[in-house]
This record gives C-alpha cells, sequence and structure tokens, in this order.
C-alpha cells in the first residue's frame, strides 16, 4: 500500500481506528471503514454513533473537498438527508462553504470535524428524533446551496449570486471594473464586497467558480424557467441603467 501524503491522515486514522486507507487508483487517497463519533451541538444533546464510511479524498485536497459515501445505507439515499441522487456521495453542504470551512483548517481533521462529523450529527439527529435537523436545514440541491451563498455573501438576490461567482471566475483586475453584484450600482473596485470576495478568491480556481456558477445557473433555470432568465434580463437592464432595483426574489 503507498504511504499517502494527506495532510492530517495519520491522526484521523488514529482518532478513527476502524477507518483504514484503502488501495486506490491514480493519485486519490481512498479511506474506509466505521467511523464512530461522538458529537454535541452548542446547547444540544450528545450523539454517539457509527457510520460505515468510503470517503476519497481528492488530490487537490484541501482545494477541492473529498466525496463520503456512507456504504451501510443506514442513511436512506434520498434528498431529504441530503444524500445526491446522481453519485450517492452525501451532501455535506454547499461547495463554497465547505471550501470555507477547510480552509480554517486545511487538513484531513479539519475537514472531519467541521464538515463530516456535524453533518453525521445532524441526520444521526434526524434518524434517532424523526423531528427534523437540530438545526436550521438547508434545502438539498441547487436551490439550497443559493440560500446558502446569499446567507454567506450578505446578498439579496438568486441574480446577485450567480453574478458573485462569476466575479469570483474572472482576473480580480477585470472583476474590479465591472459592476458590482452587491446592489451598489458602483463598479465592484470600489465597492467594500471587493473585500469580501477577496477572501473567497483563493479557496478555488478561477474556472472552479465560473464552472460552479454555470452549474448552480442552469439548476435555476431548470427550476425556475423562464422566470429566471426575465429576472436576469430585468436585472441586467437595471445594472446598465445604472439605477438598480432588484427584481424581487423568485
Ligand atoms: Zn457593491
Amino acid at each position: 500500500m503507498k504511504g499517502s501524503s494527506v495532510q492530517g491522515i495519520e491522526q484521523f486514522i488514529r482518532d478513527y481506528p476502524e477507518m483504514s486507507i484503502a488501495p486506490s487508483h491514480g493519485s486519490v487517497t481512498v479511506l474506509r471503514g466505521v467511523f464512530s463519533f461522538i458529537a454535541r451541538s452548542n446547547g444540544g444533546i450528545e450523539i454517539s454513533d457509527s457510520y460505515h464510511l468510503h470517503i476519497v479524498v481528492p488530490t487537490a485536497f484541501p482545494r477541492e473537498i473529498p466525496k463520503v459515501t456512507e456504504v451501510g445505507r443506514k442513511i436512506p439515499r434520498d434528498g431529504n438527508h441530503h444524500v445526491n441522487k446522481d453519485d450517492n456521495t452525501l451532501c455535506l453542504g454547499s461547495p463554497i462553504r465547505l471550501l470555507k470551512l477547510v480552509s480554517e483548517k486545511p487538513n484531513l481533521i479539519g475537514f472531519t470535524e467541521r464538515c463530516l462529523v456535524p453533518y453525521l450529527y445532524a441526520i444521526s439527529y434526524k434518524l434517532q428524533n424523526e423531528a427534523g435537523f437540530p438545526f436550521g436545514e438547508l434545502a438539498h440541491g441547487g436551490q439550497g446551496v443559493v440560500d446558502d451563498y446569499l446567507n454567506l455573501f450578505g446578498l439579496s438576490s438568486q441574480e446577485q449570486v450567480i453574478l458573485t461567482l462569476e466575479s469570483l471566475g474572472r482576473k480580480r483586475r477585470i472583476a474590479n471594473k465591472g459592476l458590482c453584484p452587491c446592489g451598489c450600482g458602483r463598479r465592484l473596485g470600489i465597492c467594500k464586497f471587493n473585500r469580501k470576495l477577496s477572501e473567497y478568491r483563493s479557496l478555488a480556481s478561477r474556472s472552479w467558480f465560473r464552472s460552479h456558477g454555470k452549474e448552480i445557473e442552469l439548476q435555476l433555470m431548470s427550476r425556475y424557467g423562464m422566470k429566471y432568465l426575465q429576472n436576469r434580463h430585468k436585472y441586467a437592464r437595471s445594472v446598465s441603467h445604472g439605477s438598480v432595483s432588484y427584481p424581487d426574489k423568485l
């Protein structure tokens, strides 16, 4: 078995001794086994539980988030339990929020503590209590991701989220010359939203932000169809006239 250069992997194996490194193709690192944890949410109940997991850590980690599959079938594979329907991986949160959480502690322990355990805690709570999630739950899929970004960036419309991702997909110098996605009606370069965006630029590549923005826009279009396009158009018109009045939230 080859060694792995993933930061924090030794401590991960020590902390979760029923997990081990599995043989893998290419340069990804695969961990599998029984993942047992004890966790408590702020002011909430303590939960100890275990899940049979398969974790694929990409070469680009921590700039790319590991993909986790629950192979014991304890978690129903549906959107209600935040399991992605295309590949059965767990939907641990919105991609940019996960990147941000991991960037604050950029190793496998940071990912485990900040992304994986909170998800499993919430799922165990839901499975044991049938009472929904212990803390605010996002809708699964594109809408949940957009809602999370409205919150993360402090924005008020879906169009602003798409424009923000487009700005992150451009070179800073070029993005700064364009209109600010925050709705202030000024160039991004002279708005303080610019400083907020800089915090996110280092989390992923410009091409990643571009394709992530396109993917979300497609999800919005397939959900809202013409209504989304009309709003996008209305938005573009209002910014081009310099008086920014955002269309109502969809
Ligand atoms: Zn602004």
